[in-house]
């Protein structure tokens, strides 16, 4: 359907523009409130950051952007929803993650705190000490940490955890750990903060990627992340939610009317899309700071991955970095608009576990590592040396491969602007979420919200952003 094809005169309780997770989560939020709701999404298909392709070869079925998925079993709201029913399959590789260093051997974070802590030798014991209390109690400090910073309902656990993710990463994990194991391991979950590794609070994600590891595992969808995204759109159509595709709203005038209106998009493109901020909200807008983009490649592959450490093939997401020292160069050289020789690459290889997503003997792996914002480097040779470096062998594999610089990023998603995958910079202001000002979903224009990952809890595949938004928005028509 296409907004031409909407009836004029047909009025909504409320109108999502932006069909990634977010969008939907707002929309499933609002729907089931009883409110009428239509999702406009520019692209042909749902799902925004979740979305499944063959961008290789016929029958390779690659994740275009997210591929693994703590965040989205872990998510408070989207594990109440009946995403099963609507076809949406989580598959667990045996281990979570591996992180192969230089001597053959691998790290791996483990789903058992204790078999992980096994592997990391003298470090055992204050892995333990670290990960243990959040592990045990994760579902408490899902709740606390995943909305808008405000008093726990778990004081105590928030202000333990509180205390080590107000760090560094490189800063907790030196004072913690005393071996290069344990080092490198976290600096790998760090990088995920996309945040120079000494940085304040860049050990919150660290904590958080690493906690979820073991509580609910880091599966990746069967058939491909788009899933959760046709499963959401399936449950909201049981609400008789509407949703148009192949619609991009350069103007919320242009939208049918509507009580609330929800835009999973960022603060930039807020900008473009609504008038009448005040110039104060709009200068704000103006300062909100992009990060660091991606550059992410693709393989289509005639066998496994040769790992080095045979561990590697039980994990569905691997780490390639080395040492804490190394990946800490890597990340925070990018912050002052270096490109690493030797990235931090983030690999997948989903069809090991998966066999729906290559044909029957082949298989499909991707990777990004970090860029500045807007590079316009090509970073396949730099990324699949450090394939090469711990699966000798590796470029021989290749059958095809696919590249998307931050451009391409941005184009396939208006929301990845200069390559950021996060929705803004990442630091220790928005942490706290206070990048906004106020509530961090309303806007000055009565009835306009922002639900998109540049609001708490940000970037992620657990529609939090979505469903705190909807909150909002709920409070304001009822
Ligand atoms: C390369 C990459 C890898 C990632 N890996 C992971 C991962 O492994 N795990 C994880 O949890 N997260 C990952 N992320 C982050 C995750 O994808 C995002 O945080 C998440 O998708 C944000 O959801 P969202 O709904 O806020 O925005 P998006 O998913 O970006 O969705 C926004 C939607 O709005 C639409 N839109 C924008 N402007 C308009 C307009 N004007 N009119 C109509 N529609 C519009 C877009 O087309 C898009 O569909 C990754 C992101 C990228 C880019």
């Amino acid at each position: 359907m296409t907004l031409s094809e909407i009836d004029a005169s047909r009025s909504y309780d409320a109108v999502v523009v932006g069909a990634g997770p977010n969008g939907l989560a707002a929309a499933v939020k609002l729907a089931q409130a009883g409110l009428s709701v239509a999702v406009f999404e520019s692209r042909a298909t749902v799902g925004g950051g979740v979305c499944t392709a063959e961008l290789t070869l016929p029958g390779f079925q690659h994740d275009v952007f997210a591929a693994v998925h703590p965040l989205g079993i872990a998510s408070p709201f989207l594990r109440t929803l009946p995403l099963a029913e609507h076809g949406l399959e989580w598959i667990h590789s045996p281990a979570p993650l591996a992180h192969p260093l230089d001597d053959g051997t691998a790290v791996m974070l483990e789903r058992s705190v204790e078999a992980t802590a096994r592997n990391l030798g003298k470090d055992a014991r204050a892995y333990k000490d670290l990960v243990d209390p959040f592990v045990k109690h994760w579902d408490d400090l899902a709740d606390d940490t995943l909305r808008p910073l405000s008093f726990p309902s778990h004081p105590l656990l928030f202000s333990r955890f509180g205390l080590r993710a107000i760090r560094s990463a490189s800063g907790l994990a030196e004072t913690v750990f005393g071996g290069p194991r344990a080092r490198a391991l976290f600096a790998g979950l760090g990088a995920h903060s996309i945040m120079p590794l000494d940085r304040p609070g860049s050990a919150a994600i660290g904590l958080v990627m690493c906690v979820t590891g073991h509580a609910v595992g880091w599966p990746i969808v069967k058939g491909g992340s788009q899933n959760i995204a046709e499963a959401m759109a399936a449950y909201l159509r049981t609400f008789k939610g509407e949703i148009v595709t192949g619609t991009a709203i350069e103007s919320v005038e242009k939208l049918p009317k509507a009580r609330v209106i929800l835009l999973d998009v960022t603060p930039r493109q807020m900008l473009q899309m609504v008038r009448g901020f005040p110039d104060g909200y709009k200068n704000k807008i103006k300062r909100y700071r992009y990060g660091p983009g991606a550059f992410k490649v693709e393989w289509a592959l005639d066998g496994p991955i040769p790992w080095r450490a045979a561990d590697c093939l039980r994990a569905a997401t691997v780490h390639l970095g080395g040492t804490l020292k190394e990946i800490a160069n890597a990340e925070s050289g990018i912050w002052r608009d270096k490109h690493p020789e030797r990235p931090f690459v983030f690999v997948t290889q989903q069809s090991l576990f998966d066999p729906t997503r290559a044909p029957e003997g082949k298989h499909m792996a991707g990777a990004y590592c970090h860029v500045p914002n807007g590079s316009g480097a090509d970073m396949t040779a730099e990324i699949e040396a450090q394939v090469e470096r711990f699966a000798p062998g590796f470029r021989d594999r290749i059958i095809e491969r696919h590249q998307m610089p931050p451009a391409e990023l941005e184009r396939l998603n208006a929301n990845c602007i200069g390559g950021d995958i996060a929705g803004g910079v990442q630091n220790l202001r928005r942490l706290l979420q206070t990048s906004l000002g106020g509530s961090p979903y309303a806007t000055p224009v009565r009835g306009v919200f922002v639900c998109s990952s540049s609001t708490p809890p940000g970037a992620g595949v657990h529609g939090m952003c979505g469903y705190h938004a909807a909150v909002a928005a709920l409070r304001q028509v009822s």
